[in-house]
């Protein structure tokens, strides 16, 4: 036994964990529950509520009541302070956190430790914004002494869903933004990762953080994410996840026009040029599918690859891919965890079919991982798919799987062409020795982020997200901060 596996057992004993509304912890007001099941292993961890209408319906009373009653009364400075808490609580549980999240939904504890500069360098950066939100005073065209000025208001209560391949920045994320404004924020995070989420929200009460300024309703997308999606009382939507599911809660948050961004699916290309540094670029493409297990909203699938080293690169990576340790997350040497689910592993096997069945041949994986190491849980081996051609549906359709399909290209030109030709946007990776032809191809992909000679860059201080169905709006940054804001203009007559 690791010492992982010793403190998980003391972490999740099965038992049930209620939601948190309005400063309590409570059950669905129907009593109905969820289980959350270990994805590497199949063991029931905890039970937690099924929430539904009625429990949002409370959760989003009490944001309401919280934003225009004590949180309103906050001070930027003490936001700020309050932040810098929670930061400080964060390092001091984060390897309970990390080894919550590997239990819950099986990213590999070397990987969710390897976060923490994303999740608790985000709760600084924003205690270093909270203090700087200002308006402006603005010159205007009228005669006379006008005063014209714009302040920055907090949009009020927020209504913040997430998908379950990472809970831990997931719903920090959505959180210290709203801290930092001065909204207040009902959670409903994903059906299949809520336990991580429900210690985040302890962690930060235990900060300080007062009552009903975070609410988390545990629940199904069809009922609880949909009753926040529609929600009268809330005033913005936040969302990450599928695209399909970003256009119904757009379009459920017509009602009261609500305002809505959203961070969704992707096909991400990675262009490796002729010119690319290939020992580098190896092990760079393959993780820019792999890590996670390939479920990861920015996973870089298509692997275009310059002709003149097509097969020699392809070779490389399904070698990497091949050598990857894959098993259950708690091991301190696991690269690659579990599916979250039978049911998204069995949608990925449907994939590793359709790429067989229309041509594409297997250089490496192709099938679900079974045997004793697997017993009871959701694995499929890392694989890359050769021969593949634009039109197949492994070029085509987010997998969310560890699914690589590599594509020749011949010219800088016909690779754009061919990388833009999706209806997503969300990244772009790009591998070159020619700094002409690395910006050439950075500004022409049609991308929220491009990266070059790297992968998987996000940054606190960055501002990341989308265009086309990939979604909008932006996360990270200063940008992110005017999601959560409105500005009001102020004209006064001084005369
Ligand atoms: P999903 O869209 O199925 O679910 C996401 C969340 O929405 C869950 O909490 C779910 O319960 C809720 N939901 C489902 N139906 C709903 C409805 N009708 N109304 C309101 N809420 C509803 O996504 P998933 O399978 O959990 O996650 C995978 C997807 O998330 C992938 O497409 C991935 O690319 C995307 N993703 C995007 C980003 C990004 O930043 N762009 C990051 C991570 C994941």
């Amino acid at each position: 036994m690791t010492i992982w596996q010793t403190r998980a057992a003391a972490l999740y004993d099965g038992g049930f964990r209620p939601m948190f509304i309005g400063g309590q912890w409570v059950p669905a007001a129907s009593g109905e529950v969820l289980e959350a099941r270990n994805p590497a292993t199949g063991a029931l961890l905890a039970t937690v509520p099924k929430g539904g209408s009625a429990d949002i319906d409370a959760a989003v009373a009490a944001a309401r009541r919280a934003f225009e009653g004590p949180w309103s009364k906050f001070t930027p400075f003490e936001r700020q302070a309050l932040l810098l808490r929670i930061a400080d609580r964060f390092e001091a549980e984060w390897e309970n956190l990390c080894l919550s999240d590997t239990l819950d939904m099986g990213m590999p504890i070397s990987r969710t430790l390897a976060n923490s500069r994303r999740v608790i360098g985000m709760l600084r950066f924003y205690a270093g914004q909270a203090v700087a939100l200002h308006g402006a005073t603005i010159p205007n065209s009228f005669p006379g002494e006008i005063l014209s000025q714009t302040v920055k208001e907090p949009v009020g209560v927020v209504g913040a869903i997430i998908p379950w391949n990472a809970p831990i920045a997931g719903s920090v994320w959505k959180i210290a933004p709203a801290i930092a404004t001065g909204c207040t924020v009902v959670l409903k995070p994903s059906e299949e990762a809520s336990l991580t989420v429900l210690m985040i929200a302890r962690l930060m009460t235990e900060a300080g953080l007062p009552e009903g300024v975070l609410n988390v309703v545990t629940g199904t997308g069809s009922e609880a994410g949909a009753a926040l999606a529609a929600h009268p009382g809330v005033d913005k939507i936040v969302f990450t996840g599928s695209t399909a599911t970003g256009q119904a809660i757009a379009r459920a948050a017509t009602g009261n026009l609500k305002r809505v961004s959203l961070e969704l699916g992707g096909k991400s290309p990675v262009i490796v040029c002729r010119d690319a540094d290939i020992d580098k670029a190896v092990p760079v493409a393959a993780m820019a599918v792999f890590a996670n297990s390939g479920q990861i909203c920015i996973a870089g699938s298509r692997l275009f690859v310059a002709r003149e080293i097509h097969d020699e690169f392809t070779r490389r990576v399904a070698a990497y891919a091949a050598a990857l340790k894959i098993g259950n997350g708690v091991l301190p040497e696991t690269e690659i965890g579990p599916i979250i689910s039978d049911r998204q592993a069995a949608r990925i096997e449907g994939f590793l079919s359709a790429g067989r069945e229309q041509g594409a041949t297997v250089l490496t994986g192709g099938a679900r991982l079974t045997g004793n190491d697997f017993e009871g849980g959701n694995f499929i081996a890392p694989t890359v798919f050769g021969a593949v051609t634009d039109d197949m549906v492994i070029a085509r359709e987010e997998i969310f799987g560890p699914v690589i399909s590599a594509l020749p290209f011949d010219t800088i030109d016909e690779v754009v062409e061919r990388a833009n030709a999706t209806t997503y946007g969300l990244a772009a990776g790009v591998f070159t020795t020619h700094l002409g032809t690395a910006h050439k191809l950075s500004r022409r992909l049609k991308a929220g982020s491009v990266w070059v000679n790297m992968y998987h860059a996000i940054d606190p201080a960055v501002p990341f997200g989308g265009v086309k169905m990939s979604g909008y709006g932006r996360e990270g940054g200063v940008e992110h901060l005017e999601e959560y804001l409105d500005t009001k203009a102020i004209w006064i007559n001084t005369d």
